[in-house]
């Protein structure tokens, strides 16, 4: 069998050539890292959850016109998808105060914040993924104002789905991460939600007990990582539920 050509490799996937002009392979891996790959370890089964995950969000995103860069899933681990230029900024939006914003400002972790809060952060390891201002990003030309308005509006599109898809099981969405990148249409530009949206890149906390059920059960050694994303993955109707204690939503299929 011919060897792929690997593309990309991050922390979390490996990007490789698809089979067509303008398409990707993205392969799922099970590492998980923190503070900036200060804390590493393999987390056996987590790349399968998410694959799973970020299929179903991409395609519900999909379905209710916000566009992603999710084609289709092609097996456990890997998810065909549309390349793009990826826009180097992380789009952060919060609902409740955590993480970075709740340090930053002295904040109470868990206090409902007076309305979303979207936050673009440079994408760039060696400085640690810095907070950036729209002046910033307009002067260094890693964006235009027009990007800018754009990824704001995907942003909260993005958030009122999420916010509303986690409501429904149970979950409150505090907070996440998206990255957004460009696609060429003829003369034409458009951005779409890109990367991965999953346990990973969201902080997601049981509504009646406040248990977190994502990437921070691995931050702070809260247990185990699987069975967190497992139980969100059970609760969308992803994976069979033992005991039948939520329903799939009817929102999307
Ligand atoms: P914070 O800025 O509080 O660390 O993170 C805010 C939200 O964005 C959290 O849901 C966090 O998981 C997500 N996030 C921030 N940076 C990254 C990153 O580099 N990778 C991933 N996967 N998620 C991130």
């Amino acid at each position: 069998m011919a060897r792929r050509k690997k593309i990309y490799e991050g922390k979390a996937k490996i990007l490789y050539e698809g089979p067509e002009p303008g398409t990707l392979v993205q392969y799922f891996k099970d590492d998980a890292t923190a503070f900036n790959a200060e804390k590493k370890d393999v987390i056996e089964g987590k790349g399968v959850l998410n694959n799973r995950l970020s299929e179903y969000f991409m395609t519900g995103l999909n379905s209710i016109g916000v566009p992603t860069h999710f084609l289709k899933r092609l097996n456990m681990r890997e998810q065909l998808i549309r390349s793009v230029e990826i826009i180097p900024l992380e789009v952060i939006v919060r609902n409740y105060a955590a993480g970075t914003l709740a340090k930053r400002l002295g904040l109470e972790e868990g206090a409902a914040l007076p309305r979303p809060i979207v936050e673009f952060c440079l994408k760039d390891d060696n400085l640690g993924d810095p907070l950036v201002a729209e002046e910033h990003i307009i002067a260094f030309g890693w964006a235009s104002q027009q990007d800018l308005d754009d990824m704001l509006a995907l942003a909260l599109r993005v958030n009122d789905f999420m916010s509303g898809v986690m409501f429904g099981v149970g979950i409150r969405l505090a907070d996440f991460k998206i990255e957004i990148g460009r696609v060429f249409e003829g003369d034409f530009q458009r951005l779409i939600i890109a990367d991965e949206i999953s346990p990973d890149s969201c902080r997601l906390w049981d509504i009646e007990t406040g248990e977190k059920l994502d990437k921070d059960v691995f931050r702070r050694d809260l247990g185990s990582l699987t069975d967190a994303y497992a139980e969100v993955a059970r609760r969308l109707g992803i994976i069979p539920v033992p005991n039948q204690q939520y329903t799939k939503p009817t929102l999307i299929n």
